[in-house]
């Protein structure tokens, strides 16, 4: 199990984006968009805001990986190649986080941020049993801009915290921000490995995109730019429906 997940571990989140953070609302977020999209950096700000929960199934995967355990064996075979892993064991991986991160199942249920599930229409269907959701956002970046971000990618080898030397850059380079851990690039990040994650986006993934939005979940933010922009057009959209919920 991961601990990066774990509320306690969320970065704060200060700064020019202080006055975002929201605290009579515990929204049940899903975030969409491809590889490179700032699903991760947006998610664990969204998460620090609301005082949620950033859930990541790619980031359990990581850590069952990092782990030794049969699962994280499992995993990293799919992880290598760019595939997904199987349903029915992402499922169960983000369904056990769920339980233990957001309540679920337990009478009072919580709020979270899905960052990396679903991936799927039979993913989307399988959350849709388990919980309602609030939003779904919808990070959308050009294929080109995103081939440039993911070749920047860095990240914390000890807190897992992520970074790009393009445009979210840490202050000292190779050095992580937060914890002072080593900066690399994820194994999984190579070339091949992305264009085939980036192939099944728009195969499998995409989709979704229709789906949500025939559910009126959907909210399409543009996530060009720097983050901090990105995360103020992301809190508007989430708290664009809360007003429609409202209304309901
Ligand atoms: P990226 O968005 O860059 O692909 P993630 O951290 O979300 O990175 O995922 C890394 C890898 O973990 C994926 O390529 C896939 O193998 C696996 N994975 C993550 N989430 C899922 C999911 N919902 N279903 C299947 N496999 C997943
Ligand atoms: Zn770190």
């Amino acid at each position: 199990m991961t601990g990066h997940n774990n509320l306690n571990d969320a970065p704060q989140v200060g700064g020019a984006l202080a006055h975002l953070a929201v605290t009579d609302w515990a929204p049940r977020v899903v975030l969409l968009g491809r590889q490179g999209s700032g699903k991760g950096t947006q998610a664990d700000r969204l998460a620090a805001l609301y005082h949620v929960p950033h859930i990541s199934t790619g980031e359990a995967f990581r850590a069952a990986v990092r782990e030794g355990t049969e699962l994280g064996r499992t995993a990293q075979v799919y992880m290598d190649r760019g595939d997904l892993v199987p349903d029915d064991v992402t499922v169960g991986v983000l369904r056990e986080h769920l339980v233990k991160e957001a309540g679920l199942g337990s009478g009072h249920p919580g709020g979270f941020v899905l960052d990396g599930f679903p991936r799927n229409m039979s993913q989307a269907v399988a959350l849709g049993e388990m919980t309602g959701l609030d939003v779904v956002v919808n990070l959308d970046v050009s294929t080109e801009e995103v081939l440039r971000r993911i070749a920047g990618r860095r990240v914390c080898l000890d807190c897992k915290a992520s970074y790009n030397v393009v445009n979210d850059a840490p202050k000292v380079a190779g050095t992580c921000d937060h914890c002072g851990g080593q900066l690399v690039q994820r194994d999984d990040d190579t070339e091949e490995a992305i264009r085939r994650r980036l192939q099944l986006y728009e195969s499998e993934t995409a989709p979704l995109v229709d789906w949500y939005t025939e559910q009126g979940l959907l909210a399409t933010v543009d996530a060009s730019g720097s983050p901090d922009e990105v995360t103020e057009r992301t809190v508007q959209a989430i708290e664009a429906a809360r007003r429609r919920e409202a209304l309901r």
